[in-house]
């Protein structure tokens, strides 16, 4: 035999449980940002290569050396998706929306691939959620996203393990005096930066505040911050966003470190951080991008979102022991071949109305049940039995080790009787 494929590098699978951890954070998230009226949109995985690399400029991580970029056939330069936000704001441009129904609120759920040293929360084909606001430029906006993100936490009951740093990035003007004085002051400390930070400290300064480095970090802790160089309209807009973050009973704390990787944020940026994933700690990570969908060939469209890793949100899950559990179902367990298509109809009566029904294939009854058994069924229902009449069949509780014989009409209510099948109750 061939010794066993392994799945690529920093790839995984998602099996049984951690399928349905990864499902439960998808499904809540969609469900909260459906609350705030946030449609779901779905975009390529891979885009034109200018979506994500948008001129010479652009030095951040990402785009630098973590994109999966190749030729396609054709010797088009194509890559496979970083993150999402580039991605809708391509489509708004696209799709003619830069004008009409403003803003667009947009929820989206997928693969993003990044070619990363892979570790524990970090890998190359890993997954976000994530939400836009396009076309608002109030500071209402900016906490209503944060919010919506702390809701969609609360729904998944691991709020209390994170905790919200803001920060502020201010406008143009502000972040022209703050560069300079970061200039200044790293410049002044070069022979002990990075040499990745000696490249940004060229090009983009402000850069080095996100460096993982730990030289880099301890200069930092002495680097002088933006909130002396905000100019009065920023300073009064970060006041805003913290104001109505209050008003929707966000707890946050300031970080004056936190900075975004690309130069088109300002104003407001955030972090949710945990201390539960080691060096893995931001689980949702956010803020204002003014000039985004302009690069994109829009209008200028001031925008704000956030994105978060669904594989640290799952492990969040874990940690907190609210992996859910796997729907159980009713095994439909005919007495014999002869009895199979009576069975057949059984299982179809019971998927009709809700219920989680599955049949073993082949075997008598006692190896029938042994499989239902085995897959954790919670009732069994026996067609063709001695004892059952015509249209009867008997209802076995697995759980209790009772039975009963009734009417294949009556099992459903008697399933939401055992307290079974909420679902059967729905749909009867
Ligand atoms: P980091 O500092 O961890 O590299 P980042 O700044 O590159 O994060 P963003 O681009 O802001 O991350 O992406 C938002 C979120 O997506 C992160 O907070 C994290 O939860 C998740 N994420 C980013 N890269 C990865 C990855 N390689 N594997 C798993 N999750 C990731
Ligand atoms: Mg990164």
């Amino acid at each position: 035999m061939a010794s066993p494929l392994q799945p690529a590098r920093g790839t995984h699978d998602l099996i049984g449980e951690g399928f349905r951890r990864h499902q439960a954070v998808i499904d809540t998230a969609r469900r909260i940002a459906a609350l705030y009226g946030f449609e779901e949109w779905a975009t390529p995985i891979f885009e034109d290569t200018r979506v994500f690399a948008r001129g010479l400029g652009d030095t951040s991580d990402v785009v630098s050396k973590e994109m999966y970029s190749f030729e396609d056939r054709g010797g088009e330069s194509v890559t496979l998706r970083p993150e999402n936000t580039a991605g809708v704001c391509r489509a708004l441009v696209s799709n003619g929306l830069t004008q009409s129904n403003l803003p667009r609120k947009v929820f989206y759920a997928g693969p993003m691939f990044r070619y990363e040293r892979p570790q524990k929360g970090r890998y190359r084909q890993f997954h976000q959620i994530g939400i836009e606001v396009l076309g608002a430029a109030e500071p209402l906006a900016d906490a209503e996203v944060i919010a919506c993100g702390w809701q969609i936490q609360q729904a998944l009951g691991i709020e209390e393990g994170t905790i919200l740093e803001i920060n502020t990035l201010g406008d143009a003007a502000s972040r022209e005096a703050y560069r300079a004085a970061l200039v200044t002051y790293f410049t002044g400390h070069a022979d002990q930066l990075s040499p990745d930070s000696r490249i940004r400290l060229e090009k983009n300064p402000l850069r080095i505040l996100d460096s993982k480095d730990a030289g880099d970090r301890a200069l930092m802790a002495e680097a002088p911050t933006i909130h002396s160089h905000l100019t009065a309209e920023a300073a009064a807009f970060y006041e805003t966003v913290k104001r109505h973050l209050a008003a929707f009973g966000v707890p946050f704390r300031e970080n004056p470190r936190i900075v975004r990787g690309l130069d088109y944020y300002s104003h407001t940026a955030f972090e949710f951080v945990t201390e539960r994933l080691g060096a893995q700690g931001t689980v949702m990570a956010g803020g204002r991008y003014n000039g985004l969908v302009e690069e994109m060939g829009g209008p200028p469209t001031p925008s704000v979102g956030w994105a978060a890793g669904i594989e640290r949100l799952a492990m969040l899950v874990e940690t907190a022991g609210l992996t859910p559990a796997a729907p159980r179902a009713v095994a439909v367990l005919p007495t014999g071949e002869a009895a199979e298509a009576a069975a057949i109809e059984v299982l179809q009566f019971l998927r009709a109305r809700g219920v989680v029904a599955e049949i073993a294939y082949r075997g008598n009854l006692k190896r029938r049940m042994e499989r239902a058994n085995r897959i954790g069924a919670a009732a069994a229902v026996l067609v063709g039995a001695a004892e059952a009449g015509p249209g009867e069949v008997v209802l076995r509780n697995l759980d209790a080790g009772t039975q009963a014989v009734l009417p294949l009409g009556n099992v459903t209510a008697a399933l939401v009787e055992m307290g079974l099948f909420e679902a059967a109750a729905r749909a009867t």
